[in-house]
């Protein structure tokens, strides 16, 4: 387990959680933990700073799947 910054919403404060690392359906990395003060789940997203919306095009097409686009 880890301790990391939360904010938790019910709060609406930052708290320190103990957290879990996840990585969801995107292959992005969050952790997510509980309010140690109320108990509400909280969850960040980390690394990479990927939460961004601009998304700089990487074209990574080496282990793509047969995929053709013309
Ligand atoms: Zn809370």
């Amino acid at each position: 387990m880890v301790s990391e910054t939360m904010y938790c919403v019910k709060c609406r404060k930052k708290v320190k959680s103990e957290v879990k690392p996840v990585t969801m359906k995107n292959k992005r990395k969050a952790v997510t933990g509980k309010c140690p003060s109320c108990g509400t789940k909280v969850f960040k997203m980390v690394g990479g700073g990927g939460a961004k919306k601009k998304v700089k095009k990487k074209v990574v097409r080496k282990k793509a799947k047969k995929k053709k686009k013309r």
